[in-house]
């Protein structure tokens, strides 16, 4: 149980608020409707060290653990900006951090860490194969020292803005594995020296940013692109799943603390029916609940990164925090915008743009039906839903 944070964690939160201040919500509002990549925040963070926090200090990192990571993007989003631009840097990089050459980890790591190489994208999901990552078409066919790869990836963030890119593809093909898990590879591709090997299509979405749908066009790579031994790749990254869970529990929080301080104070302004609006219960207690949840599902997130940052088995826990964290920061997404009335629908509030970025993480990068299966079948070793 953690009663107070250490000096470290309270150093953590002013550092990261002090980048975060000079990033204004008009700021993020700009970026959301006009489509584009945050290059100077993103510039920022890096530059004060925060994007290189979990690589270890032997390759040029700060060291720190996933309670300390889950406290910068806490911080991000409790500033309302959108920690989302930064947080695949912090944990698609413990695949190469685990799984790759000591060649490959000297080469790459210490550029994550100093920022001058950009690790912002991670390609798994495909238009056909939904959550159930077994069933991926893309594929890599190895010829010489080369790997050809052709296929179809869907909702591919910051592709436009990433140096480098981490892709899932099979390279046996499903109905010829003893196991589904088995024949998926792990590839870390140079997203600059690809040509026309990948075709990206920008996708629209209603968290504005920069979306793809990539088409990979006979992708000729070195072999050296491999991470891990060639077939394990699914298993590269899913001992990486339960530091994303975590990471993402501390982006749910810091959305769920903004909407509360939000809430708090518009309720308390807001005067109708001479009496500020806070006074209702309608609008107070949905508020006040939603702040008692995201409080018990904070507990859970730092009983998870402790757990995992203490090398203990801490796949259920991450697993139930990201379930709870994001679901609470959406009930608190919710009565905010209740409490805002038609105000809330004015962008230049804020509320129905942060609202979005709520709500979509109760879906990707995994969602609540996802979770609850998994706590139902490996925690409480019901049967197997799908
Ligand atoms: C803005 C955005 C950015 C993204 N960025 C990336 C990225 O950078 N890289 C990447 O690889 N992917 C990315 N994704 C994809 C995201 O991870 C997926 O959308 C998400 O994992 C869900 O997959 P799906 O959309 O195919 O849903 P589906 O798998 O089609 O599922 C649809 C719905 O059915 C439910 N469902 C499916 N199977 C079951 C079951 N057995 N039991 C109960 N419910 C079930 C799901 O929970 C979901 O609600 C992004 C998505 C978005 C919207």
């Amino acid at each position: 149980m953690i009663l107070e944070s250490t000096d470290l964690q309270n150093d953590i939160r002013a550092g990261v608020r002090e980048v975060c201040s000079r990033f204004d919500l008009d700021y993020w509002k700009q970026s959301h409707e006009e489509g584009t990549h945050p290059t100077e925040f993103v510039k920022a963070m890096s530059d004060a060290g925060w994007l290189g926090a979990l690589i270890p200090e032997e390759y040029g990192g700060s060291g720190l653990g996933f309670t300390e990571g889950a406290i910068i993007l806490e911080e991000v989003n409790r500033s309302g900006g959108n920690s989302n631009q930064v947080h695949a840097q912090m944990y698609t990089m413990g695949a190469l951090l685990r799984h790759g050459s000591e060649e490959q980890k000297r080469k790459y790591l210490p550029k994550i860490a100093n920022g001058s190489l950009r690790l912002q994208t991670f390609a798994v999901t495909e238009p056909d194969a939904g959550t159930d990552t077994t069933k991926i078409k893309t594929f890599a066919v190895k010829k010489g020292d080369r790997y050809i790869i052709n296929g179809q990836k869907i909702f591919i963030s910051r592709f436009n803005n990433t140096d480098l890119m981490l892709l899932l593809a099979r390279t046996t093909p499903l109905d010829q594995v003893q196991k589904k898990t088995h024949g998926i590879s792990l590839f870390l591709i140079d997203t600059r020296e690809v040509g026309k090997g990948i075709e990206a299509t920008k996708i629209s979405t209603m968290l504005g940013g920069d979306t793809n749908q990539l088409f990979f066009n006979d992708l000729e790579v070195p072999e050296e692109c491999l991470i891990g031994e060639e077939g394990r790749g699914l298993y590269c990254v899913m001992d990486g799943m339960v530091a994303e869970r975590i990471l993402v529990s501390g982006s749910a929080l810091g959305n769920g603390k903004w909407f509360i301080d939000q809430a708090v104070k518009y309720a308390n302004e807001r005067v109708v029916f001479d009496r500020p609006i806070g006074k209702n219960q309608g609008i107070q207690f949905p508020i006040a609940k939603a702040y008692m949840e995201l409080r018990s599902a904070e507990a859970l997130m730092y009983e998870a990164a402790t757990k995992f940052d203490n090398n203990m088995p801490a796949g259920a826990e991450a697993n139930m925090a990201k379930y709870l964290c994001s679901e609470a920061a959406y009930d608190a997404a919710e009565a905010c915008m209740q409490t805002h009335g038609g105000y809330a629908a004015a962008n230049e509030y804020h509320i129905n743009r942060k609202w979005m970025q709520a709500r979509m993480m109760k879906i990707a990068p995994i969602s609540s039906n996802l979770i609850l299966s998994y706590v139902g079948q490996h925690v409480l070793k019901m049967p197997r839903s799908y």
